[in-house]
C-alpha cells in the first residue's frame, strides 16, 4: 500500500511529488506516468517563459501563484544550476484601442503588486529599435528557462529523496473506497491512501474514472510556433508581447527569446482535433467526437467562431501568421520563419460553456485533481505543488481524526 499515488509526470505532478516527499519523508510515494520520461506534453512544449503575472484577475489563484512562482522558479534554478535569464518583457500597443487596453493592464498590474515601467513611443524605440508601437509597459521580472530541465531536476530530487517513478504506465482505472483508492494501469494495480492527479490534457478523463461527473471538459488548443533564423537572434532585447484582446483567453502571438539563444514567434491558438496531437494533420476520432458532442465546448465555439476561424486561417497561411507579428516587428519576412514544434494547451471548459479562467481543483475524500492548469502553470508549478501538499495535509488530518488511515 502506498501513502500517495501521483498521476502525471508533467511539471505540476513532479513539483507536487518533490514537495510531498519533503513534507512526508517516511511516506511511500509513487508517481505514474504513461510516457517514457518526464515533461513530454505541455511541460515540454511551451514558450519557456517565467511569467511575472501581468494578466491575471487580482485575487485569483493565477495572480497569487504566478507572482510566487516567478521567484520560486528562479530560486529552484539557482539551487539546481539550471540556466535561466531574467530578460524582462515588453508589452507593445500598436493602436489607440490597444493603448486603452494597456491602461487597463497598467491598473491591473498595480493591483497585482508587479514592478513595471510605462514607456512612450520614443522610449520604446530606444529600448527596442526593431519594434514599432505607440507605447509599451516593461516588466523587468519576466524571464526564460527550459521547463523540461526544471521538470527533470524535480524528478531527480523526488527519486533521490526516496520516491518512485514508473514510466510507461497509463492509469486506466480508479476505484475509491473508504480506506484506499485502487489505481489500475495497463501493467499493474496500485493501492494508495491518497491520490493526486495532475494529468493535464487528460484531467477530465481521470476524474471520470471515479464514476463522477467532472463539471468541465478539456478542450485542446494547439499553439503553433516558428523559430526565427539565427541572423535574427538579436532582433529583440526583451520578450515582446502584443496587448491581448480581453475577450480571448490567449496572449497573442509574441516574440520570445529562448534560453538556447534563439527567438520564437508564437504561439497561436487553434482548436486541436487530437489532445496530444502536435501536427496539423493529427486527428483522433474519439477526441473529436467527444469535443463536438459536448454542450459546453459547442457553446464556446459558437461564441468564438470568428476568432477561431481567423486563427485557423493564419495557421494554414504563413503569410497571415507573419502579418500578426509585422504589426510590431515590421522588418521580419517570410524567409525569417523556420519550423518549430507546436504545443497543445489543456483548457478546461465548464458544462455551461465558459472557458475556465483560473486554476481549478476538484477533490473527493481520498483524491485530489488538478483540473485546469494552463499558462502560467509552468511558472506557478512550485506554489501549486505547495498548495496541493497543504490540502493533502488537511485530508490526512481529517482521516486521522475520523479514526481511519
Ligand atoms: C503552447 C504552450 C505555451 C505555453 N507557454 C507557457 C509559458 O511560457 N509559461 C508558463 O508558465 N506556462 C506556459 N504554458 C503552460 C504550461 O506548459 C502548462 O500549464 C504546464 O506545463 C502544465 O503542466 P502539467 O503537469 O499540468 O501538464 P503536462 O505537462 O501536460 O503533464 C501531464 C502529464 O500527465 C500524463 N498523463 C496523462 N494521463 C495519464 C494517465 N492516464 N496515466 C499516466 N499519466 C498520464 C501525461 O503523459 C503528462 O506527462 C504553455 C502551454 C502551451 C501548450
Amino acid at each position: 500500500m502506498y501513502d500517495f499515488v501521483i498521476i502525471g509526470g508533467g511539471i505540476v505532478g513532479l513539483s507536487t511529488a518533490m514537495q510531498l516527499i519533503e513534507a512526508y519523508p517516511a511516506a511511500q510515494i509513487v508517481l505514474l506516468e504513461k510516457e517514457s520520461g518526464p515533461a513530454q506534453h505541455q511541460t515540454g512544449h511551451n514558450s519557456g517563459v517565467i511569467h511575472a503575472g501581468v494578466y491575471y484577475t487580482p485575487g485569483s489563484l493565477k495572480a497569487r501563484f504566478c507572482l510566487q512562482g516567478n521567484l520560486a522558479t528562479k530560486a529552484f534554478c539557482q539551487q539546481k544550476n539550471i540556466a535561466y535569464q531574467t530578460c524582462g518583457k515588453m508589452l507593445v500597443a500598436t493602436s489607440e484601442i490597444e493603448m486603452t487596453r494597456m491602461q487597463a493592464l497598467w491598473e491591473r498590474t498595480a493591483a497585482n503588486g508587479l514592478q513595471r515601467e510605462w514607456l512612450n513611443g520614443e522610449a520604446l524605440r530606444q529600448r527596442e529599435p526593431n519594434i514599432v508601437g505607440l507605447g509599451g509597459i516593461f516588466f523587468p521580472r519576466s524571464g526564460i528557462v527550459d521547463y523540461k530541465k526544471v521538470a527533470a531536476a524535480m524528478a531527480e530530487s523526488f527519486v533521490q529523496a526516496g520516491g518512485k517513478i514508473v514510466y510507461h504506465n497509463e492509469v486506466m482505472a480508479l476505484h475509491e473506497e473508504a480506506n484506499c483508492v485502487t489505481v489500475g494501469t495497463k501493467h499493474a494495480e496500485y493501492c494508495g491512501r491518497f491520490i493526486v492527479a495532475c494529468a493535464g490534457l487528460m484531467a477530465d478523463r481521470i476524474v471520470k474514472l471515479l464514476g463522477i461527473k467532472p463539471g468541465f471538459t478539456i478542450c485542446p488548443f494547439r499553439g503553433e510556433y516558428f523559430r526565427l533564423t539565427a541572423k535574427n537572434n538579436a532582433i529583440v532585447n526583451h520578450l515582446i508581447y502584443p496587448i491581448p484582446d480581453p475577450s480571448v483567453p490567449f496572449l497573442g502571438v509574441h516574440l520570445t527569446k529562448t534560453i538556447d539563444g534563439g527567438v520564437t514567434i508564437g504561439p497561436n491558438a487553434v482548436l486541436a482535433f487530437k489532445r496530444e496531437g502536435y501536427r496539423k494533420q493529427d486527428i483522433s476520432l474519439r477526441d473529436t467526437l467527444e469535443m463536438f458532442s459536448n454542450h459546453g465546448i459547442r457553446q464556446v465555439l459558437r461564441q468564438n467562431w470568428n476568432t477561431g476561424w481567423q486563427e485557423m486561417k493564419n495557421s494554414w497561411s504563413k503569410r497571415g501568421y507573419l502579418k500578426l507579428v509585422q504589426k510590431y516587428c515590421p522588418s521580419l519576412t517570410l524567409e525569417d520563419l523556420q519550423y518549430y514544434p507546436a504545443g497543445v494547451r489543456a483548457q478546461a471548459v465548464s458544462t455551461e460553456g465558459k472557458l475556465i479562467d483560473d486554476f481549478l481543483f476538484v477533490t473527493t475524500p481520498r483524491t485530489f485533481h488538478v483540473c485546469n492548469a494552463p499558462s502560467p502553470a509552468a511558472t506557478s508549478a512550485i506554489p501549486i505543488g505547495s498548495h496541493i501538499v497543504a490540502q493533502l495535509k488537511t485530508l490526512v488530518a481529517q482521516r486521522s481524526a475520523s479514526g481511519s488511515r
